[in-house]
């Protein structure tokens, strides 16, 4: 489908897991499969909810694992959340580098103050301690515009799943009240900053769940291709509400196919 695709396509943006790999493992043919829509002038844009790495270390992530990418072709969900922001917002921020570092370049401004706070910005912290998540509520019930990079409720480990930042936003509503705005897929900031990034067109979302990356693409009038390389199984598609553009086995059948 490579011709096809890149004829079809302006952009084509790849979820990571279940697309590009498992963990930090290609997924199978995976690497060549990028090559062969890179050579065939397809833009590219490798997409994740992940809010925790900087896309320089996603980068850096994906070329070990032998796809080769630079961080202006990835975009993450702390991206996205940074540009629902104005520069010169001043941002309590739950998070590590990989939400700190967008929203600096943002122009934001980064406050320990949560009365100082005009947005409160959360994406998972794997260090997170209580006194954060306290000041993260004082500042969202303070008036502090409460953002959530992404609403993934669990973080997959070797050991199982424990909690995502979909679970800290829950604790934090919970407490305030306060519905946050969430910038990940399947919600329209992240595919609005992908379409920014991406030449004028039509585009296409491949990814590995139905819930998020097919039902949040088709949300904007994307294209959606599942691959069944990740979460969701093809059973879980003939039950889906929202049906896929294109179904293929994993990114390299898709390509190929
Ligand atoms: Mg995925």
């Amino acid at each position: 489908m490579t011709s096809a695709l890149s004829h079809r396509y302006a952009g084509v943006v790849l979820d990571i897991d279940g697309v590009c790999v498992t963990g930090k493992t290609a997924i199978p043919g995976a690497a060549e499969a990028v090559t062969r829509l890179r050579d065939a002038g397809t833009a590219l844009l490798f997409a994740t909810n992940n809010s925790t790495r900087t896309p320089e270390q996603v980068a850096a992530m994906l070329t070990e694992a032998g796809i080769s990418a630079q961080a202006p072709e990835v975009l993450t969900s702390s991206e996205a959340a940074a540009e629902l922001l104005a520069p010169g917002t001043r941002c309590y921020v739950v998070g590590m580098d990989g939400l700190r570092e967008p929203l600096a370049a943002r122009g934001c401004v980064l406050t320990t103050d949560p009365f100082a706070a005009e947005a409160c910005v959360v994406g998972m912290d794997t260090s997170l301690v209580f006194s954060v998540l306290a000041d993260a509520a004082l500042a969202i019930g303070a008036g502090a515009r409460f953002i959530g990079t992404n609403p993934d409720t669990s973080f997959p480990t070797e050991r199982g799943p424990v909690p995502g930042n979909g679970a800290l936003l829950a604790a934090l509503r919970t407490t305030t009240g306060v519905e946050p705005e969430v910038a990940g897929k399947p919600h329209a900031a992240l595919f609005d900053a992908a379409a920014a990034r991406l030449p004028d067109g039509p585009r296409l979302m491949v990814g590995d769940r139905l819930d998020t990356d097919v039902a949040g693409a088709a949300a904007q009038g994307w294209d959606t291709a599942l691959v069944l390389s990740g979460v969701s199984s093809a059973a879980d598609a003939e039950a889906s509400p929202v049906t896929p553009t294109y179904l293929a086995a994993d990114l390299a059948a898709l390509v190929d196919g």
